[in-house]
């Protein structure tokens, strides 16, 4: 099937797809070959002004659009995106590379974004009450924060971008979403869907682009764009508040994460390997979620790291598309680089390759699932976002020692506890510095929780009850009476 034949390749402004200025296009590659798979609109920054105006115009009315008629066409979406799982996960393998096993789990998730922000649309409160001294009146309405710039990264093409829209279409958020460059095909398919789901035209605007900064800045300083969703590197985080300063733009960061694995000596271990295994091999690895440090008892650590490389080592490493493919290529060969760098380090500091770490010839990004143990505090992967199949297994021998070790990092956002103890399970969720913990299991991601981190992993939650909170603005009316 060419399915990438069939998406549009267009930018998508005011609701009608157009070429970009001077007709230009940006690649998108097959990681899996390195070969061409489309040619796409490469927005320029007047390009995106005009996606920019095409939002704020369309605001007004989409702010006093019913919330049941939002949360309709989030539904219908909804039902369009699980009819055509099929199409939709062979895209995003072809253009990202995941598994499609995978890749149909990310439908199924995206998906579900829309189903719980189509429910969230029609429970938007707000609040009226007596003032302490009762002399007033105090009511407090709930209103659309205005037009919205989404910004989304490469490895969750299509569920980045519903967890983004789905709340602001609830909400009556207009938006430009700016997808990465890499996978601008997932969403384009995506804002298809959603016109076909009856999203009137210039409410959501999709500016694909190979200029990120050239495009992004300007919008943040124009005045248009009320607030800004964010999901990427913490660095490129860290740039765009600055330039939200400028203009006080509200935002929401989803930024990276240097998940640690906890694995005590009273841990169910089949539970952990398994949890590990989900933890760090969903997505290739390429995830903010993704296990990157691993610390185990001493006392169970031989067995574990045996478990886990036998696993690791059983896994089939192929194109995406391939039946009975485990792990896939990674995004670019940047990223393989990377990862291959980082595994060098850990051994010239003193780490063990239990399986993998040899960087295969191409054609294609591969890296394969690798086992490391023994890793030294001093290695670079231990404050770098690995993003691949490397495990790095490291011991220790108090829970103080270990819970030390996983809260030595700038970053915050998930941490994974494997233990049978309920004392414990609860002591060290509690003192986790994140802003998600995994007890006893791998997988945290679900559209009906709080999805975000503390310190340098970002600002804001994304999914569940609060997921629109950040798309809505509180107005009190004072009320003497
Ligand atoms: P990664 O390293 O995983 O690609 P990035 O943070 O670089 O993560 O990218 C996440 C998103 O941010 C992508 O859509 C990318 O195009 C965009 N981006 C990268 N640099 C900038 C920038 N300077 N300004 C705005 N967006 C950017």
């Amino acid at each position: 099937m060419n399915v990438a034949g069939h998406v549009p390749k267009q930018l998508f402004i005011a609701g009608a797809w157009q070429d970009a200025e001077a007709g230009r296009t940006l690649s998108v590659d097959d990681p899996a070959t390195g070969k061409e798979l489309a040619r796409v609109a490469d927005a320029s920054p007047a390009d995106a002004e005009r996606a920019a105006d095409a939002a704020a115009a369309a605001q007004p009315g989409w702010a006093a659009t019913p919330p049941r008629v939002r949360g309709e066409i989030l539904r219908r979406a909804y039902e369009i995106i699980v009819a055509r799982t099929e199409e939709l996960a062979l895209l995003m393998t072809l253009e990202m590379g995941k598994p499609l096993e995978q890749a149909r789990g990310e439908v199924a998730y995206a998906a579900e974004f829309f189903r719980w922000f189509s429910e969230e649309a029609v429970r938007i409160d707000g609040g009226f009450s007596t003032a302490p001294d009762g002399g007033n009146r105090i009511l407090v309405l709930r209103q659309p924060v205005g037009p919205c710039l989404l910004i989304t990264p490469w490895n969750f093409p299509l569920a980045m971008g519903t967890r983004k829209i789905g709340p602001a279409v609830a909400a009556g958020c207009t938006m430009v979403l700016k997808p990465a460059p890499q996978t601008p095909l997932s969403t384009l398919a995506l804002a298809a869907i959603l016109a076909e789901a009856g999203l009137p035209g210039g409410v959501l605007n999709v500016v694909p682009t190979s200029d990120a900064a050239g495009v992004v800045e300007p919008l943040l300083r124009g005045g248009q764009i009320r607030k800004l969703s964010f999901t990427g590197s913490t660095q490129v985080g860290r740039i765009l508040l600055a330039q939200c300063a400028g203009t006080v733009v509200r935002t929401s960061m989803e930024l990276g994460g240097n998940a640690a694995v906890l694995v005590f000596d009273d841990a169910d271990l089949d539970v952990a390997v398994e949890g590990t295994m989900l933890a760090k091999m969903r997505n290739m690895g390429e995830a903010c979620t993704a296990a990157n440090r691993i610390f185990v008892h001493r006392s169970v650590a031989g067995e574990f790291a045996s478990r886990v490389a036998a696993r690791m080592a059983a896994l089939t490493v192929g194109p995406g598309t391939e039946p009975g493919v485990d792990v896939g290529p990674l995004i670019d060969d940047a990223g393989r680089r990377k990862v291959d760098s980082l595994v060098r380090d850990a051994v010239a500091h003193g780490a063990e390759v239990l399986t993998g770490g040899e960087l295969p010839a191409g054609p294609g990004c591969f890296y394969p699932p690798t086992v490391l143990t023994g890793v030294s505090g001093d290695a670079a992967l231990m404050q770098t976002e690995i993003f691949g199949p490397v495990a790095a297994i490291t011991e220790f021998d108090t829970e103080e020692e270990a819970l030390a070790a996983a809260n030595d990092t700038e970053w915050g956002l998930v941490g994974y506890v494997f233990t049978r103890s309920l004392d414990r399970a609860l002591r060290v969720s509690e003192r986790l510095e994140t802003g998600m913990v995994g007890l006893n299991t791998g997988l945290v991601s679900n559209p009906a929780a709080p999805f975000g981190g503390v310190k340098q992993s970002g600002l804001g939650r994304e999914g569940g009850r609060t997921g629109i909170d950040g798309f809505l603005e509180e107005k009190y009316v004072a009320i003497p009476f």
